[in-house]
C-alpha cells in the first residue's frame, strides 16, 4: 500500500496510508509536541508538504 509521509520540521517522520490519516496523525503531532503550532496549519498546507 502506498504510504504518505510528511516530515516534521522537529524531524519526526509521519506516516500515514491515506491523506485523511495523515493530516489527522500531523493535527495530532502538532497538538502534542507543538502546541504553539497546533491549528496553524491547514489540510491544504499539511498535503502540501507531505511526499
Ligand atoms: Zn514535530
Amino acid at each position: 500500500m502506498k504510504k504518505i509521509r510528511l516530515r516534521c520540521p522537529c524531524g519526526v517522520l509521519l506516516t500515514s496510508s491515506d491523506e485523511d490519516g495523515l493530516v489527522e496523525t500531523a493535527q495530532e503531532h502538532l497538538a502534542q509536541e507543538h502546541p504553539k503550532l497546533a491549528g496553524e496549519y491547514s489540510r491544504e498546507q499539511i498535503l502540501s508538504m507531505s511526499f
